[in-house]
């Protein structure tokens, strides 16, 4: 027996009858003793990819960056639990974020407005804006002083009476 034997792990001769086929070493998981296909001839233990990944979130879980595998993008707009109705693209119907199974593909999607874009302004533009507000400003003054002198106009009128 090799030592490779001793460990656990068994040797499948020629696996395939097509000529060249080879031996496959197999091992047994040493977590969940799942057979583990095409082992190193040094190994002494093996662990199974599904293993693998499970020990590899627990010790380093902020590298575990095929966790991402499981976010799926939604593509439902921000807020789309809280409408009265919503239809994904997939016919799924939603009342206030709860989904309507029997609903399901009786409905129109949801029309998603794609977010607003911020214009950049031109200088022109910029220019032009801040004109208007000068005249606001300029307006703004000019009705205060006519009501100030609309107010003296009165006073007088008043202190004339
Ligand atoms: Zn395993």
């Amino acid at each position: 027996m090799s030592s490779f034997e001793d460990n656990g792990g068994y040797i499948v001769k020629k696996e395939t009858n097509h000529y060249g086929g080879k031996n496959i070493r197999y091992m047994d998981c040493k977590y969940c003793g799942g057979q583990v296909r095409n082992v190193g001839e040094d190994a002494k233990s093996v662990t199974c990819n599904t293993c693998f990944m499970g020990i590899m979130v627990k010790r380093f879980p902020e590298s575990a960056t095929f966790t991402s595998k499981s976010y799926k993008p939604t593509g439902r707009p921000a807020g789309w639990h809280w409408m009265l109705e919503f239809v994904d693209k997939d016919g799924n119907v939603f009342h206030k974020g709860k989904e309507q199974p029997k609903l399901k593909g009786t409905l129109k999607p949801t029309k998603v407005k794609p977010r607003k874009k911020t214009k950049r302004r031109s200088k022109d533009a910029i220019l032009v804006q801040k004109y208007k507000e000068k005249q606001k400003i300029k307006r703004e003054i000019k009705k205060q002083q006519d009501f100030i002198n609309h107010n003296i106009d009165k006073g007088w009128y008043n202190e004339s009476r």
